[in-house]
């Protein structure tokens, strides 16, 4: 059965996308836990990194750091950004389909240092915020960074 991620990756239901390319997808995390929150996953189905082959590893990998540098680059307020990935249940994973958390950080955040990938912001932000947000990186993204 299709999950939330591969709805998203088949259009079936909307999101904010920032980056694709025929093996992966970013959009921005509905949750945002800061300004910005992103998430990188593959478009084929992985459940998590324990089924990653050499390909997507690789394309993964060499992504990850290109997609920080766009999202850093759009805000100077960004000073920091925490990368990571649930894999498994046991590891908080909820949605079961492979993904990358980008999530800048800000000296005023007043996040712990140990983040808290759960906190739900949505409530703050409306389409327009979102979009405001998703048209700033994928044109960050489109001004090259590796992409
Ligand atoms: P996990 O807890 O598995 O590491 O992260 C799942 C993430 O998916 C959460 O941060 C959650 O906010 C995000 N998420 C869940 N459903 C949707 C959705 O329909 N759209 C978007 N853009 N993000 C979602």
């Amino acid at each position: 059965m299709a999950d939330i991620f591969d709805q998203i990756i088949a259009g079936e239901i909307p999101a904010y996308k920032i980056y694709e390319d025929d093996d992966v997808l970013a959009f921005l995390d509905i949750s945002q836990v800061t300004p910005g929150h992103t998430l990188l996953v593959p478009k084929q189905h992985y459940t998590n990194i324990f089924d990653y082959d050499e390909a997507i590893t690789n394309k993964i990998m060499t992504l990850i750091p290109a997609l920080a540098k766009a999202i850093k680059a759009t805000d100077p307020a960004i000073t920091g950004m925490n990368i990571s990935s649930n894999n498994g249940e046991s590891a908080g994973q909820t949605v079961p389909h492979s993904h990358w958390h980008l999530i800048p950080r800000y000296d005023d955040d007043d996040l712990n240092d140990t983040l808290v990938p759960t906190i739900d912001n949505s409530a703050n932000y409306d389409q327009e915020a979102y979009e405001t947000i998703a048209t700033q990186i994928r044109e960050s993204v489109e001004d090259s960074h590796g992409l």
